[in-house]
């Protein structure tokens, strides 16, 4: 219903795949279903941003504009999907890679995504140090350098977040979600995703707030700051739901109760793994050759498996939101590195 308000360039194949986990399943005691945003685009192994940009660059596209400006970590999973989206429509790219956290590899800076965006011809600036997603003078410094050069730059914020068209591709998701539950019958009582930046988790909110039948959103925080993750995904729900009323849409109602957060699987720190994550991302690779990374896919699925174990779904269904990030994998082989084999 979005695509009747808000202009949208296709990017990815959509609606996304959804199946159910079956051996995980049969683990847990709980029917546990994925949606596979993961392979939801030709774009460079896709993700999470890819739903997110078909709106932006629609409207980047709009204005006239010929760079995007965006910024992440040096491992960035954002940035990757910015620089395949600027390709795949003929735009140029700048990606501010700043350092996030301390993993020591020396090819952290040259596997993964950063090696996929030096493919695909992108301008990765690197410096810049610590995580914020407000704005940052590395960024401003980017979109200026653009402009001196006459080009035309289109700001993306970290993670496609904080920005006024960031929360509609997730409370499109949410449209498909139901879609999909539809032809299949079923309904999905709980929706786990990976949090950060916020704008997935938003958007969800939004999109899920507006049917008719209610389910609990369950955000696992990645960023390891609950409050910061908790400030985000509120503002940004609240602007979405603003905007796609301003456009006749309909006005959601974001209650605290809503918004849920859970910080038990986010530490030791942002981008770092715990023995737990690496288990889990263990148990669903071996389980079902679904990939997940040390940064946020592994630490979501570790907190499904966790609160199933717990009880928390006795009797309902799960949908994984899996976001992509495998790329990322290829930087954290110590993580797994076994003396054994
Ligand atoms: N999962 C993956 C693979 C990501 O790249 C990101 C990006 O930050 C997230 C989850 C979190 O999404 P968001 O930043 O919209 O909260």
């Amino acid at each position: 219903a979005l695509d009747k308000l808000f202009p949208r360039k296709t990017l990815g194949f959509f609606p996304s795949p959804i199946h159910k986990l079956e051996r995980l399943s049969a683990m847990l005691g709980v029917e546990v279903w994925a949606k596979r945003d993961d392979v939801s685009s030709g774009l460079a192994f896709g993700g999470n941003k890819i739903r997110k940009l078909e709106w932006l660059v629609a409207d980047a596209l709009a204005k006239g504009c010929d760079t995007l400006v965006s910024i992440g970590n040096i491992q960035s999973n954002h940035t990757r999907q910015v620089c395949a989206a600027a390709a795949a429509v003929g735009m140029k790219s700048y990606t501010v890679q700043e350092t996030w956290l301390e993993w020591d590899d020396p090819v952290y800076d040259k596997v993964g995504n950063i090696l996929l965006t030096r493919i695909m011809g992108g301008n990765p600036i690197m410096g810049g140090y610590g995580y914020s997603t407000t704005e940052k003078d590395t960024w401003a410094r980017a979109l200026e350098e653009v402009r001196a050069k006459g080009g035309k730059p289109y700001a993306i914020p970290a993670g496609a977040s904080d920005h006024p068209l960031g929360g509609l591709g997730y409370a499109n998701f949410a449209d498909e979600v139901a879609m999909q539950e539809q032809q299949l019958g079923i309904f999905f009582d709980n929706i786990v995703v990976a949090t950060c930046t916020g704008s997935t988790q938003a958007g969800m909110v939004v999109g899920f707030a507006a049917q008719e039948k209610r389910r609990r959103v369950i955000g696992i925080d990645t960023a390891d700051d609950e409050a910061m993750t908790r400030r985000a995904v509120t503002k940004i729900a609240n602007d979405t739901s603003e905007l796609i009323a301003s456009k006749g849409g309909q006005r959601v109602v974001v209650r605290d109760a809503d918004i849920e957060i859970i910080p038990d699987y986010s530490g030791p720190a942002y981008g770092l793994p715990s023995e737990q994550t690496i288990a889990a991302i263990r148990t669903a690779a071996e389980m079902e050759a679904m990939l997940t990374d040390p940064v946020y896919e592994g630490k979501s699925i570790d907190g499904l498996i966790d609160m199933a174990k717990k009880g928390h779904f006795k009797g309902q269904r799960v949908l994984y939101a899996h976001l992509g990030g495998a790329p990322a994998l290829n930087a954290y082989y110590k993580a797994f590195e076994d003396p054994e084999n």
